[in-house]
């Protein structure tokens, strides 16, 4: 089936690394993932060698110029063949998170940080979620201050992704913290903080999937960081981070829609292949209707996140508004890891008792697709900003 919203170009894009994935991508590589909690250092490699670390920042700094859409092929294909989703995170929060130093960062910035992490040498990861508050942004503690050319960073940040591998490989963090204490989000400033920077003590959780990439907190004391480390302006930092938001979750759409698609295909080879009552599964309705319905909402969620991700690309051009973007970049992350979790669940029955045993693919695919229930924004969040710009009369026109 032709996907109309590819380019030719990204079309053979998508083709040439489907296949370079399938060739890089075994069984030993996903128990290395799982029992390792790690990526193998080849897969990264191997990733690096297809410019699939940071590739939307310019070409400029080291990067592969991508617009959205093909980031969200990117994303769809990991999926696919890494059901564990550690490589779609490894990839997908560097990815949308680099695209904001490159667009809002200083020179200087760009200059040091975006050429070593477009070769997957160092980290770039996203810090706004705080033990005590993840969707309410407006209360977090995390505080940064102005001292002598720089800025000082006191608090404490959660449950953020790749706090290992920017400690340890070298990376860090778009951060977000406040800098004037009167105004709540609107006092927020966003800047980079290195994790490997004094008085940044890391602590990382044990999480029900993505094995491979770590997911912990850090506490933040006195770390001074330089003046161009800022990213926009100060107490600008909620509108920007927002932009972040919207790249990776219109990605997750895509890695969603990636990894229930690849479960579905498997429910249907499982299907034609066994035989109960002396007929193969295929031939009961009982099977096929449900089938009929997971693969048409998964081929919905895919459908409407290319389209998201082309509204802003579209944006960036100046063809579709701010209101736009946010409303479809939020419908398909909500529905995106909701639908892939009944898809992948459906594949897991199908399969019988194999579908509950730790071998099967689809039980690795179900623990990471319903992380994003949460991460890079809640189900409730997208929901409250569909309504808000259904309710504000932003809905758009011709629609
Ligand atoms: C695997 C994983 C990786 C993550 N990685 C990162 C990361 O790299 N960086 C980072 O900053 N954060 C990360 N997070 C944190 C994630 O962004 C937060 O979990 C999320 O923003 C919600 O914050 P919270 O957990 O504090 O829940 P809360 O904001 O306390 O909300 C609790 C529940 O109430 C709901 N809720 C809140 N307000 C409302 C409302 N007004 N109406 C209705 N319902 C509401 C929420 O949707 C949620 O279900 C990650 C989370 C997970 C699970």
């Amino acid at each position: 089936m032709e996907d109309w919203f590819f380019t030719e170009e990204q079309r053979m894009f998508r083709e040439s690394l489907r296949e370079y994935l399938q060739h890089h991508f075994s069984l030993e590589v996903i128990e290395h993932i799982e029992e390792k909690r790690e990526i193998p250092k080849a897969i990264i490699e191997a990733m690096a060698e297809f410019e699939l670390f940071c590739p939307m920042v310019s070409e400029d700094y080291g990067g592969a110029g991508f617009d959205l859409v093909t980031a969200g092929i990117v994303g769809e294909e990991l999926a696919r063949v890494d059901p564990t989703g550690s490589t779609c995170v490894y990839y997908l929060v560097p990815a949308s998170w680099s695209r904001i130093i490159d667009l809002y960062g200083t020179e200087e910035a760009k200059q040091e940080l975006l050429p070593k992490m477009t070769k997957g040498e160092i980290f770039c990861g996203i810090a706004s979620t705080e033990a005590d508050t993840g969707s309410d942004l407006g209360n977090m503690i995390t505080t940064i201050k102005p001292d002598g050319d720089g800025y000082v960073v006191n608090g404490a940040k959660n449950y953020i992704s790749g706090v290992r591998e920017a400690s340890t490989l070298g990376g860090g963090h778009v951060t977000l913290a406040r800098q004037d204490l009167d105004a709540g989000v609107r006092g927020c400033t966003l800047f980079y903080l290195p994790l490997t920077a004094d008085g940044i003590e890391i602590s990382q959780d044990r999480e029900m999937g993505r094995e491979g990439m770590s997911t912990g907190g850090f506490r933040i004391d006195n770390v001074k960081i330089p003046k161009h480390y800022l990213i926009g302006e100060e107490n600008k930092g909620f509108y920007i981070i927002h932009e972040g938001y919207e790249a990776a979750r219109g990605i997750i759409a895509c890695v969603c829609a990636g990894a229930a698609l690849k479960a579905l295909e498997n429910a249907v080879a499982y299907m034609k292949e066994r035989k109960t009552f002396g007929q193969p599964l295929a031939r009961y309705q009982g099977m096929q209707f449900p089938l009929a319905e997971h693969w048409s909402k998964m081929m919905m969620v895919r459908d409407w996140g290319y389209k998201a991700l082309r509204i802003m690309d579209q944006e960036k051009q100046g063809k579709a508004t701010r209101f736009e973007s946010s409303q479809s970049i939020a419908m398909a992350k909500l529905w995106a890891p909701l639908w892939a979790f009944d898809a992948i669940n459906f594949s897991m029955q199908v399969q019988g008792a194999y579908g509950y045993s730790l071998e099967c693919t689809e039980q690795k695919a179900l623990r990471a697709v319903r992380s994003f229930g949460w991460a890079e924004g809640t189900s409730e969040v997208m929901r409250l900003i569909i309504a808000r710009e259904v309710l504000g009369g932003t809905a758009w026109k011709g629609y």
